[in-house]
């Protein structure tokens, strides 16, 4: 549809960066982003007269998008003509804008096109050597200024490298290096900074990612006090593991950023763990949730290795803790009776719930007062120490009490 509207129009049309990446790459990416020599929305106007997707226009930056019933978002852009003031060693013959448009991206693996007019349908583009790159596995720039101009891309070259399980490139390596020791991540803002790190943290390759972000000295860029050793790397690593052990008790959604943040910071100064955190993460909730499960660690560790520990303990010391914390707790100790208890918590002990209410209490004569709370917390006791089991137990207990 696209290229025989092209046709029609009688304009070039690709689609290019990620899209043809992961193509190559067998990879899924419902995400295509199209680049057309010409304007871009009134094109995406006409698409879309086909298509009866969600039209989205954003005139200042000539782009649109079609959100399709199936959950694609197709991305159209006009291919600029204006010339960037690009190192002095560029060819000074006209490109083509096409040729430009590749030329802003970030990594050869990235700036590959594939035309789609019907005459051309399946013309690979690649000016920067991008298919030599995909083959051999490598993140590579397109010249030497590149993280300078745009520091982010840092962070996006160990996500690739990462996710895609490929290699950054020597020279791309020294120019991070070089980038990172003019204090470039300065000039990242913090809300850039948290959403690189939000995609690093969520990603499957996220120890690698850490890795490289170590070997980089990103985190002690980040944050002085942030040393991360290799025992937390590999801890990191054991976190999906984790999660699926944790995953047959409890099905419910994972913050896997969150987990990754205790893991970092496992052994990081308490008292300046707040200014900290909040350069990876902006979720009131979310620092709160880190900053209890880092508080309280020693002391659950403690707690739980202690002598004659009967359920009801092991019951109070852990289900005021978060999911999160919980799986941190699994997975950061080494101890082998914490990991046994916290997993016997999740199996046996975490989802017992009192049936008997207040209400009840009241139709068994009881007057209302703090005495109902020492009531239900005795009820749950013997309940967690399996005393009781059912309903009628519960109400029966009460009445003794
Ligand atoms: P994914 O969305 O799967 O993470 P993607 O390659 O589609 O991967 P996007 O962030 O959506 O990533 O970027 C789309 C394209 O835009 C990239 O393929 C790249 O060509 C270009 N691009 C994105 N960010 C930059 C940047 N900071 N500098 C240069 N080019 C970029």
């Amino acid at each position: 549809t696209t290229g025989g509207l092209a046709d029609t129009l009688g304009k070039k049309v690709y689609v290019v960066g990620g899209f043809v990446r992961d193509l190559l790459l067998n990879r899924e990416n419902f995400d295509i982003d199209f680049v057309i020599e010409g304007d871009g929305i009134s094109f995406a106007e006409r698409l879309n007269e086909t298509l009866s997707g969600t039209l989205m226009t954003h005139k200042e930056f000539g782009t649109a998008s079609i959100t399709l019933a199936n959950g694609s978002v197709l991305d159209i852009v006009s291919a600029r003509r204006e010339y960037y003031e690009y190192p002095a060693a560029l060819p000074t013959v006209e490109k083509s804008s096409i040729w430009n448009d590749l030329f802003r991206r970030d990594f050869t693996i990235n700036c590959m096109a594939i035309q789609i007019n019907i005459a051309n349908f399946g013309k690979l583009i690649d000016f920067f050597g991008g298919l030599e790159d995909i083959r051999n596995k490598r993140i590579r720039v397109l010249y030497n200024l590149s993280f300078i101009e745009d520091p982010t891309r840092i962070f996006r070259a160990i996500r690739f490298a990462s996710r895609l399980d490929f290699e950054i490139e020597e020279q791309t390596k020294s120019f991070i290096m070089e980038a990172i020791k003019d204090h470039m991540l300065t000039k990242v803002t913090n809300d850039r900074v948290r959403e690189e790190m939000a995609q690093i943290f969520t990603d499957k390759g996220v120890s690698k990612s850490i890795f490289l972000m170590k070997s980089f000295n990103i985190f002690t860029a980040i944050h002085s006090d942030l040393n991360i050793t290799n025992e937390t790397i590999t801890k990191i690593d054991n976190l999906w593991s984790t999660i699926e052990k944790f995953h047959r008790f409890d099905n419910k959604k994972i913050d896997i950023q969150l987990l990754v943040i205790m893991q970092l910071f496992h052994s990081f100064p308490l008292n300046k763990l707040s200014e900290a955190i909040q350069k990876f993460l902006n979720n009131k909730q979310g620092i709160v949730n880190i900053q209890i499960a880092l508080k309280e660690k020693e002391k659950v560790y403690t707690s739980l290795l202690k002598d004659d520990i009967d359920k009801y303990t092991i019951y109070s010391i852990l289900h005021n803790h978060c999911l999160e914390s919980l799986i941190f707790y699994y997975n950061d100790c080494t101890e082998y009776y914490i990991k046994h208890y916290i997993m016997y918590y999740m199996i046996n002990l975490k989802n017992i719930k009192l049936k008997v209410t207040g209400r009840d209490l009241l139709n068994l004569g009881i007057q209302p007062g703090p005495i109902y709370k020492k009531i239900l917390d005795t009820i749950l006791k013997s309940k967690v120490m399996g005393e009781i089991y059912d309903e009628h137990d519960e109400i029966e207990y009460a009445n003794k009490l």
